[in-house]
């Protein structure tokens, strides 16, 4: 089979050429001309063909929590969203992944219903440092752990006693521990869902969680990642003083790694309006100037990489007109590519030169940003993340002039309440290809269950 285009998104520049496909692999990358017209071949004109979406930062909840997100749901999205690849968090399914035998709690349930691959994380959870390394036998690719209470009483917040058990374990295995990193101390405890005040106002929200709490839950990270050896990687940082504290960490020669999430990219505190709880998450959302900050972090490679943080919950439990209970988390899976690329094409208008010329830095950038740093971050940029020869025939095949308005009634995500409903987004999916078969065309699942469980 062959796949060409115009504009393929390889490692080393966007160009016309062939992607040659046998069972599922791409055996080679040819010149634009190396085709032959038959019934397998593919041939997006026009349109951008970039390595397909890894999205390491996915909130599931099946099983447990069926009725907020679920396997055949999310990877629905995630296919419609060119999303081939997605890791799951350990947290919010019941039981939570912080065991061997919960992670085949959750395969078992996630078998024949997954449209794309999936691969999970494992959960460090206070007195389980005796099961991570089952856990990474049984294939997880890494752990997550919490510094702050994380919303579900069946996945507890860790102390630094309970991190300096599991640090050993997870630098000798060589995974990375990813860490939400906010400082309970800093945070003012009427942000959690459980608390008895009713507010509306997302201002009186934002200053329960301050951006020194972010600083503070860094610095711890980095001195037990520098006592014990171990990669680290910060989760959906969200503020310009917790992007320089990852900065200066790099600086000193630590083994970190950051993301952001679209939305922190995208919105801004001062445009929430108040009651507006879909947009309500943790971090949350700041003001303007971090918005800029994080987008500078990013170019300047301080921040590796996007992913959504997807984590949706019923529509009742998102409390409309109440920030202090509302469940805090952004569903966004399936507009990761559309979200970066409205930024990214945005930001490279200015550059001179004909339209493609000025487009292609900035299509090979956003792939590292989504692609090949987040396969990298989870151990699979062996096989996913990169359109080249002995790699899984991944693909996204979009188009990047489309523009287009969020209908949140069509998103594929279980419930539809997101914050980016009704917004103006650059970028559609046409056909995502999954090991080579495309297993989205033009607004449809085309091949159900073709998802593996990596
Ligand atoms: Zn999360």
């Amino acid at each position: 089979m062959i796949v060409r285009s115009r504009r393929i998104v390889l490692p080393d520049g966007v160009r016309p050429a062939t992607i040659h496909i046998q069972d599922g692999t791409i055996t080679r990358i040819g010149p634009y001309e190396d085709w032959s017209d038959n019934n397998d071949s593919y041939d997006a004109g026009d349109l951008v063909v970039s390595p397909g979406i890894v999205d390491t930062h996915v909130h599931i909840n099946e099983p447990g929590r069926t009725d907020w997100e679920g396997f055949d749901t999310a990877t629905r999205a995630a296919a419609a969203g060119g999303v081939t690849t997605v890791v799951d968090m350990p947290l919010n399914s019941v039981p939570a992944t912080t065991t061997a035998a919960a992670l085949e709690a959750k395969r078992t349930a996630a078998r024949g219903q997954c449209h794309v691959d999936v691969a999970f994380w494992g959960g460090v959870v206070p007195g389980n440092a005796a099961h991570l390394d089952e856990l990474v036998e049984a294939g997880v690719r890494g752990f997550k752990c919490f510094l702050v209470p994380s919303g579900v009483d069946e996945f507890p917040a860790v102390y630094e006693s309970d991190l300096r058990a599991a640090l050993p374990i997870i630098a000798a295995r060589g995974v990375p521990l990813l860490v939400h990193a906010e400082s309970p101390g800093l945070i003012n405890p009427q942000s959690n869902p459980k608390s008895d005040i009713r507010d509306p106002k997302y201002a009186s929200y934002l200053a329960t969680r301050p951006p020194e709490a972010e600083v503070e839950a860094i610095r711890t990270t980095v001195r037990l990642a520098r006592e014990f050896g171990a990669r680290v990687h910060i989760v959906h940082v969200a503020s310009a003083e917790a992007a320089d504290e990852v900065a200066r960490a790099k600086a000193d020669g630590v083994a970190i790694t950051a993301e952001t999430c679209p939305h922190y990219l995208t919105f801004a505190a001062e445009d929430v309006p108040d009651g507006a709880t879909e947009f309500k998450c943790a971090p949350p959302i700041r003001e303007a100037r971090h918005r800029a900050a994080l987008w500078s972090a990013l170019t300047r490679g301080t921040l590796d990489l996007v992913a959504t943080d997807h984590s949706p919950a019923p529509p009742a439990l998102k409390c409309p007109g109440d920030f202090m209970k509302a469940w805090g988390g952004i569903a966004s899976l399936e507009l990761s590519l559309a979200a970066m690329w409205s930024l990214s094409r945005d930001r490279s208008a200015g550059l001179s030169g004909p339209r493609g010329g000025a487009e292609s830095p900035a299509l090979h950038t956003l792939a590292r940003w989504v692609s090949e740093a987040p396969a990298k971050l989870a151990g699979l940029d062996d096989r996913k993340g990169r359109v080249a020869a002995g790699y899984d025939a991944d693909l996204v095949v979009w188009d990047p002039d489309v523009e287009w308005t969020v209908d949140s009634s069509r998103l594929q995500q279980r419930h539809k309440v997101t914050p980016y409903a009704g917004r103006r987004l650059v970028g559609r999916v046409q056909t995502t290809f999954l090991r080579g078969t495309p297993v989205w065309r033009d607004g449809r699942l085309v091949a159900a269950g073709s998802g593996r469980l990596l």
